[in-house]
């Protein structure tokens, strides 16, 4: 990757990442800064700040935390830019956007080629190819073992958990967002686990977090007793910025 990416928390599961010319933003919904400033730095998206960039703009399904219709509204300062929408998002935003179902493929822009899975959740997870650069954002994709749901909920998450990620198998991913949720308690990393054991990626990042920092300390102690956690990077503040 050679110092061609820049990799931005904005936050909960948002990031933006710089690749070459072009902006990938995925599930950006908090449009309030830390501070006064609006920046990537400050983990806001100011259109005037990215309006040079060729912008792809995904949101993984329409829960708040995930989508923000402001979004919509970068187009009037971005000339470039493009959106990517799972089709829960509501119909009134899907004009003259990209709308992805499970299982479709889309060539939204010129070297730019998504796959969407099924989340165990709602929506859509994304798998991009960008410039030769392989990212794949879970969304709401994750293994949601909760110890208060019976067995039976248990046992169907597990398993549409796993034919979801079946299907990234010898995928070989440079960037993995991964929802790593501190609510789940002892099974935080379950899905995350099951995606390094099975999948892989050169990087990867925690997200679904909101304030709850405590996760990164999770993710440390796991780091000590399974090797293939050391691909995680710690997150500390918004608009965190890690090049690659
Ligand atoms: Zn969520």
């Amino acid at each position: 990757m050679n110092g061609r990416i820049k990799v931005h928390y904005l936050y909960h599961s948002g990031y933006a990442v710089q690749l070459d010319n072009r902006l990938l933003v995925f599930d950006y919904y908090l449009d309030k800064p830390e501070g006064e400033v609006r920046s990537l730095n400050t983990g806001v998206i100011e259109p005037e700040e990215i309006k040079d960039f060729d912008t792809l703009v995904f949101s993984s399904h329409r829960h708040q935390d995930h989508f923000n219709p402001v979004i919509l509204s970068w187009r009037e300062n971005i000339p470039r830019i493009k959106y990517i929408l799972s089709w829960d998002i509501p119909r009134k935003y899907h004009p003259g956007n990209t709308v992805m179902k499970p299982g479709m493929r889309a060539f939204p822009d010129e070297g730019v080629n998504v796959f969407a899975l099924k989340s165990t959740d709602e929506g859509v997870a994304f798998l991009v190819e960008v410039n030769g650069v392989v990212i794949y954002h879970a969304g709401d994709l994750n293994w949601w073992h909760w110890d208060g749901e019976p067995k039976a909920w248990n046992n169907d998450m597990a398993a549409r958990f796993k034919r979801e990620i079946e299907q990234l198998k010898g995928v070989k991913i440079d960037i993995a967002f991964l929802t790593t949720d501190p609510r789940q308690e002892s099974n935080a990393l379950l899905g995350a686990e099951y995606f390094i054991e099975h999948v892989g990626a050169k990087i990867i990042f925690p997200m679904h977090f909101l304030d709850d920092y405590s996760i990164m300390r999770t993710i440390e102690e796991k780091k000590a007793i399974h090797p293939g956690f050391g691909a995680f990077q710690p997150v500390t503040r918004r608009g965190a910025c890690f090049e690659f």
